[in-house]
């Protein structure tokens, strides 16, 4: 049996004469009907979530609630590479806003163990997570032997999975050669829009800091 059901399209088998693993795939016209419905009424969701951050950010009433990516968080990112690896050729380092305004700042943990490195993420996002503190933004810079300007990293697709705990609204900092500042503000549902998690929520939406903490 031929296994071509459709995934580039991203539509699910419905072939009733499927048998074995392929029968795993087979979904009832209606209940994916209401799966369709759930996720637009998820999606939608996630968009009201989104604009609603920006009006407080546009209004300035809340300025703490949302702390917005912005060139002092992407300073502090490479203030703290000079001042962790001043002499280093190369060396990773990130800057964290919480949402009420702190910046944390942590560096890519190396080990002669490739296997236990961890991004330069990582060590923000888990002391926020152990303040039980929200994260607005992120940002990841780059030095590297014989460049003059440090890399503005996108996260990569775990620190992407890591900082999905704070929602589709966080944003984060991906490398754009048209700004002054060679960085531009994104968030995970833009940089992420099909993300996986959704196929697990009642309402195809992203998944709520408690839904990752059950
Ligand atoms: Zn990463």
């Amino acid at each position: 049996m031929p296994h071509s059901l459709g995934f580039a399209t991203g539509e699910i088998g419905t072939r009733s004469d499927l048998r074995g693993d392929d029968a795993l795939l087979v979904v009832s016209p209606r209940k994916r009907n209401a799966q369709r419905d759930a996720r637009r009424n998820g999606q939608t969701r996630d968009l009201e979530r989104l604009e609603l951050a920006n009006d407080i950010l546009l209004s300035g009433s809340c300025q703490n609630a949302l702390m917005k990516l912005n060139q002092e968080l992407v300073n502090a990112a490479i203030e703290h590479i000079n001042r962790r690896w001043p002499d280093a050729e190369q060396a990773v380092a990130a800057a964290l806003y919480l949402e009420d305004g702190q910046i944390l700042t942590s560096i890519s943990l190396d080990n002669f163990n490739a296997a236990a490195n961890l991004c330069a993420e990582t060590g923000a996002i888990c002391q926020a997570y152990n303040m039980d503190q929200r994260v607005t933004a992120s940002v990841c810079v780059s030095k590297a032997a014989g460049e003059d300007q440090v890399r503005i990293l996108a996260p990569c697709g775990l620190c992407q999975e890591r900082l999905a705990l704070w929602g589709p609204g966080v944003q984060v900092a991906v490398s754009d050669s048209s700004s002054a500042g060679g960085w531009a503000a994104r968030t995970l549902l833009e940089v992420n829009p099909y993300y996986w998690a959704t196929e697990f929520t009642d309402d195809g939406a992203w998944p709520t800091t408690a839904d990752h903490n059950g």
